[in-house]
């Protein structure tokens, strides 16, 4: 017995019976708790505290057993309910029974109130149970019929047993056909015994199976269905039925390979995008690695495709990319792989890499032949760079980085060019690309500095002026010399405004150092073939001028000949209205260019700096003294000034003196100085060194 007492619900009149019926219970060793009532409203008010059981005499002064059966009806409690009376006649017990009474015990039996009781007790709660399961049964029916997903039930041999509407829905096969048939007529023939193996090894092992699975339906037609096996098992573990629950996956499928595709071919051609590729080389690799055979990655960029672009307009530059696609995929084997990279990149995977220049070459020429385009023939030409596994790299990622830089290589060759990937090349070509973008901030930074060279008078040692030379100071990269950064400034297109700065800084620098005191008498500013193509260099230089408050004559500019050479009415124009503001001009490395004395006629100078290779090679080589000798000659005639570059020794200087030259620049007087160290040593008048009147 639970420990919980049975609270037992009396209803009698008679203190004396109830006393009776409490000790009969005890005797039957129920543990109860009992409450007495006698009249209608005390058992309303104690039947609605729920007691386990109510026991009621049939006959009471106020009320009766009878009565108290339909209060209990009427209520819809379900509780077992016993007659306990003194006397009760045959009919009354059917009445009673009839009432829904469980039970009926005479006083003067007693010994069996025990016994009744836990009849009608087990009864109940036998009749409560299975009231739950009918209303459970009934839910389930409910769901089984109403769910989206098709239900199967089978019994353990793998006999049908039920199915419901989105079965007969899904499958074609209507609930009469399925029921005692088996699963087997719904086999589609797509998955082999070993799948099926597996499946119920899986079922049988885990009490469940979940996947997907093509099965064909009662019309031949075959569906992915996404399913679940359940088994069903009674108390002793021995299978009862399983159940499966399936839903018809193909319109997601279908969905799911539109996306899939989308994710991995390029819109405008249907080729395959740079994630398939990557997918293509790596299986290409795969076979490779097993066969020990290369393969090779080739990107065709087209040459100038932005400018053909811009002349054609959107729509028959797409239909152009389309073209050339279409080309290039026809020009391979089956066995290669084509895809789009980027707008006008694709790129090749070839197994036979053997013939990989004769693959390239024809496909240059095939993407090369015109395509007529809206009445007009229309010719583009590409390059293509070249990655070889499993020389250059060994996966997927790397060979079309390589590619690509490959690419870039053949570029710089012009148009219609082929390269193969060089990694030292690949890595100057790096290094660039990082100092290209560092470069582009490094005036904005603050990074770049200017030192001054002084210009020492050879004839008597004073300091004349002093050259400009800009540093590029990097926080990671140290000192960067000019020689480097200058011409790729100049490639990439920011020399200009480096130039400009370096401009402002110097003249500036020699303002500040008027107002010091010190009086530089005049600084040199190089100047590069860009900004020599700005119509607007002159303006901006007397601007700078005005600025600062320096004059024209204290700043000149120095060129060199292939920027003085150029011949541009733009080059020209620029160089004579410098002249008209009355800056200086001279010309820089003087006596390296093709023919100097015919820039001296045709180019407004009035100083030339003798190259740095003549002077170095004073004492040793002849005919550079005769040349040195000759060009200050001339140099004189035109009433211009020449200083020498690169003086490192006192020979050279005196040399230099005893030649005519006027002024002289190098590491004999100095190297080029901070504007603090220049003005040190030079702001007590201080003369160059190495003139030996210091
Ligand atoms: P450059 O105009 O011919 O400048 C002279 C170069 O010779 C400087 O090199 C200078 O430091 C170096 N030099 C001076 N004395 C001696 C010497 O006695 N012996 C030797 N071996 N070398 C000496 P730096 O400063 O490295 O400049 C190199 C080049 O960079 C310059 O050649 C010039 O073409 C360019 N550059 C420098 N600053 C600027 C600038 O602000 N704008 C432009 N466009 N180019 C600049
Ligand atoms: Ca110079
Ligand atoms: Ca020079």
């Amino acid at each position: 017995m639970s420990d919980t007492p049975l609270r037992v619900l009396l209803v009698e009149d008679s203190p004396l019976d109830a006393e009776l019926v409490s000790i009969g219970l005890a005797d039957e060793g129920f543990h109860f708790t009992l409450t007495r009532v006698e009249t209608e409203a005390e058992y309303r008010a104690q039947l609605a505290g729920h007691p386990d059981i109510v026991l009621s005499d049939w006959r009471l002064p106020r009320f009766s057993g009878l009565a108290a059966l339909n209060i209990l009806r009427e209520t819809g409690l379900r509780l077992p309910f016993v007659i306990v009376s003194g006397s009760i006649g045959e009919e009354m017990a059917v009445d009673a029974l009839h009432a829904g009474a469980d039970d009926y015990v005479l006083k003067d039996r007693l010994a069996r109130l025990g016994a009744a009781v836990r009849r009608a007790l087990a009864d109940h709660r036998q009749r409560a149970e299975r009231a739950r399961a009918d209303a459970e049964l009934r839910l389930a029916a409910t769901v089984f019929e109403s769910i989206g997903e098709g239900l199967m039930v089978t019994d353990p041999s793998g006999t049908i047993l039920a199915v419901n509407r989105a079965f007969e829905e899904i499958t074609g096969y209507s609930e009469a056909e399925a029921i005692g048939g088996n699963p087997r007529m719904l086999k589609s023939g797509r998955h082999d015994a070993a799948f099926y193996r597996l499946m119920w090894t899986t079922i049988n092992a885990t009490g469940r199976w979940r996947g997907e699975l093509w099965n064909r339906r009662k019309n031949g037609g075959v569906y992915p269905e996404w399913l679940t096996v359940n088994v069903v098992k009674g108390p002793d573990d021995k299978v009862l039925h399983y159940v499966a629950v399936f839903r018809d996956v193909g319109d997601v499928k279908q969905a799911q390979a539109q996306i899939d595709y989308l994710a991995h071919h390029d819109a405008l051609t249907g080729l395959p995008n740079r994630i398939l590729l990557h997918d293509r080389i790596d299986q290409a690799l795969r076979r490779a690695r097993a066969e020990a055979t290369p393969v090779a990655v080739l990107i065709l960029d087209l040459d100038s495709f932005g400018a053909v672009n811009d002349a054609l307009g959107p729509a028959l530059g797409d239909e152009m990319l389309w073209e050339v696609g279409r080309r290039i995929g026809e020009q391979l084997g089956s066995r290669d792989s084509v895809a789009r990279l980027g707008s006008d990149e694709f790129a090749v995977v070839l197994d036979d890499p053997a013939q990989v220049v004769s693959v390239a070459r024809a496909l240059q020429e095939r993407v090369a032949a015109p395509v007529e385009l809206d009445e007009r023939q229309v010719v583009v030409t590409g390059s293509i760079g070249i990655s070889l596994f499993p020389d250059d790299a060994s996966d997927a990622g790397q060979l079309i980085s390589h590619a690509e830089t490959a690419l870039r290589q053949a570029k710089t060759q012009g148009r219609e060019s082929i390269g193969f990937f060089e990694a030292g090349l690949a890595r100057a070509f790096e290094e660039r690309l990082a100092l290209e973008s560092l470069l582009r901030g490094a005036a904005g930074r603050g990074e770049l500095i200017v030192q001054y060279q002084p210009q020492i008078s050879l004839a008597n040692g004073t300091l004349i002026g002093a050259e400009a030379l800009v540093r590029w100071r990097h926080p990671e990269l140290g000192v960067v010399p000019p020689a480097v950064f200058v011409p790729l400034a100049e490639e990439i297109g920011v020399i200009g405004d480096i130039g400009a700065w370096v401009l402002r800084a110097a003249c500036r620098q020699v303002a500040s150092w008027d107002a010091a005191g010190f009086h530089l008498p005049h600084v040199a500013v190089n100047l590069s073939a860009q900004q020599l193509d700005r119509p607007d260099l002159a303006d901006s230089v007397r601007a700078v001028l005005l600025d600062v408050g320096l004059a024209p004559e204290r700043l000149a500019l120095e060129l060199t000949e292939s920027v003085a050479m150029r011949g541009t009415v733009e080059a020209a124009a620029a160089l004579s209205a410098l002249r008209e503001i009355g800056v200086g001009l001279a010309m820089d490395d003087f006596g390296t260019g093709q023919s100097w004395w015919d820039q001296l006629r045709r180019i407004p100078l009035d100083c030339v700096k003798i190259d740095i290779s003549f002077v170095a090679a004073i004492g040793t080589d002849k005919a550079s003294e005769e040349a040195i000798r000759a060009m200050v000659v001339f140099a004189r005639n035109l009433g211009l000034q020449t200083v020498a570059e690169g003086v490192e020794q006192q020979s050279q200087a005196e040399f230099l003196r005893e030649a005519g030259c006027d002024v002289g620049q190098g590491y004999l007087f100095d190297r080029p100085l901070y504007p603090d160290d220049l003005l040190a040593a030079y702001r007590h008048g201080a003369v160059g060194r190495g003139t030996g009147k210091r």
